[in-house]
């Protein structure tokens, strides 16, 4: 997990963002719900997807994943809410609530509700101190300042997944076994470990 500093609002969503804010809201209000919105209606959620916001964010993320420090490939890509969509209709284009992530991570967390039971923001804390590795193992480090934030976060990010420990475990076998500091070494292994099929 990376700690990412959030850049300046990109002008795209500095201009546009009012407005789709405004749109989907409305939306969501008319609906219910962001489950009941029309299939064929669901445009203006798509915006945040644009790609000048995707650049702006992987730039913030120097290319890779904040959770998983992976480097997506195009097709790995994603948008993550920290605050879940479904719950948060109102942040939907919330710049401090966008971050670059890859599918898997994405998809682990999915709709979990950071604003009930908070998991580590990497905008807004440096995980650093709370986690640890042992080889490919990403563990809650001894001296965590908050145990059980960092052992929930682990969890719901699935940050010890197959795919990340073989990525892992390769970047540690081409370092001999030891790495001055995991997230470099391990951020050029991880690269395809968020396609899924490795490689
Ligand atoms: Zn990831």
């Amino acid at each position: 997990m990376i700690s990412v500093e959030k850049g300046p609002v990109p002008r795209l969503l500095m201009r546009k963002g009012a407005v789709w804010q405004q749109q989907w809201s409305a939306m969501v209000a008319h609906y219910g719900d962001q489950d009941q919105v029309p299939r064929h209606l669901l445009q203006p959620l798509k915006h945040y997807r644009a790609q000048d916001l995707v650049a702006a964010l992987f730039a913030e993320s120097r290319g890779k994943c904040v959770y998983c420090e992976c480097m997506p490939d195009r097709e790995a890509y994603d948008v993550e809410h920290f605050l879940p969509k479904p719950e948060y209709p109102e942040a939907v284009f919330r710049w401090s609530n966008l971050m670059a992530v890859c599918r898997p991570c994405n998809a682990a967390k999915a709709d979990f509700d950071t604003g009930r039971l908070p998991l580590i923001d990497p905008t807004r804390q440096d995980p650093t101190p709370y986690f640890s590795f042992d080889g490919p193992d990403m563990l809650v480090a001894p001296q965590a300042p908050d145990y059980y934030l960092a052992e929930r976060t682990l969890e719901v990010l699935d940050l010890n997944r197959p795919a990340l420990l073989d990525a892992r475990a390769r970047a540690l076998a081409a370092h001999d076994g030891s790495l001055p500091g995991p997230e470099h070494a391990f951020s050029a292994c991880l690269r395809h470990a968020a396609g899924g099929s490795g490689g």
